[in-house]
């Protein structure tokens, strides 16, 4: 064991002996023979260094797979948003929510009891995205960490939108979407939306392919809603709705209104070593420059 690991591991021992607490970690996978590899090397790494595997009140979720599994552990643990933190590992290309390598286990481990020997846990936060579904039924809240979108699932979706009470246009097309700073970088960006930073507290309303006449007008660019302002979306017809919030699709009739805002809650994701969003948004859609 180098020198390193062996400070870790008395300053670990000295804090469990004062009765501080360690981080509790779990693992969400996403199920493929690498993802499997790394999760099992991630136990058998943790348990060396004295830490604790927590499902229910986990501090830490690893994510193990892609951006798309950072989405599952969110809405896995999104009821426990203020004292979960989460860190992603990309078993394939780069992601958004995922910037360590399976290479890196050791070393994330490392970070991890590190952490645990003196916590608190550093970490950054990020604005997520609240929905307020109203039907006949009452209301449902959900959170999103991408975005919600609305499509109609018959035909094309009609639907009022309001801004902060205000009525704002008369939409027509095949749906809206509304992101968050850190999902602009998923569905948003193929409809041309802006990226935006993570530090914002904001969210950002798509269009996806409106008609625009007489009748059906609406601004055609996307604008971006600060926090404490929100948008309603009335649609206008009764109609078969298909709703995506981040991965999960439902198909919704009755539905009344929508209201979107920036959520009081944030999701937190550990911050053991930086990786600059702009870095990762060159990374990911630019790649090297070549001179
Ligand atoms: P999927 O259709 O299997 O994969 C969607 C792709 O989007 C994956 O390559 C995923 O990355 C990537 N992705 C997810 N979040 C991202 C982010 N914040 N920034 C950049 N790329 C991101 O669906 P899924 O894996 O369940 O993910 C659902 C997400 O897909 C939605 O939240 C939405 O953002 C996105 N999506 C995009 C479109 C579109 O662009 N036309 C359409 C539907 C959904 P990984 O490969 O790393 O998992």
């Amino acid at each position: 064991m180098c020198l390193g690991a062996e400070l870790i591991m008395i300053k670990l021992s000295l804090s469990t002996i004062r009765g501080e607490p360690a981080v509790k970690y779990n693992v969400v996978h996403r199920g493929d023979d690498i993802s499997i590899q790394t999760k099992d090397l991630l136990h058998e790494l943790a348990a060396k260094r004295g830490l604790k595997q927590d499902i229910n009140e986990p501090d830490l979720v690893v994510s193990v797979g892609g951006d798309g599994t950072m989405l599952h552990a969110f809405h896995m643990y999104s009821s426990k948003l203020d004292t979960t933190s989460f860190v992603g590992i990309h078993t394939g290309h780069l992601g958004f929510y995922a910037d360590w390598k399976p290479q890196e286990v050791e070393s994330l481990v490392d970070s991890m009891a590190a952490a645990s020997a003196s916590p608190p846990l550093r970490t950054v936060k990020y604005p997520i995205v609240q929905i307020e579904i109203a039907t006949e039924k009452g209301i449902q809240t959900h959170l999103a960490l991408n975005e919600f979108t609305l499509k109609g699932a018959d035909a094309t979706l009609v639907a009022e939108l309001h801004i902060n009470d205000e009525r704002f246009e008369m939409f027509r097309g095949d749906g809206i979407c509304i992101s968050t700073p850190s999902g602009s970088t998923g569905y948003n960006k193929s409809l041309n939306g802006a990226l935006l930073h993570p530090s914002l507290e904001a969210i950002q309303i798509a269009e996806m392919a409106s008609l625009n006449n007489r009748v059906y007008r609406s601004l055609g660019s996307s604008i971006v809603l600060p926090k404490h302002h929100h948008c309603d979306i009335y649609p206008k017809k009764k109609m078969n709705m298909l709703l995506t919030i981040d991965h999960m699709n439902v198909q919704m009739n009755h539905i009344i209104s929508i209201r979107s805002m920036v959520a009081e809650t944030k999701v937190s994701f550990a911050r053991f070593r930086p990786f600059p969003f702009w870095n990762r948004v060159r990374e990911a859609f630019i790649g090297e420059i070549v001179e």
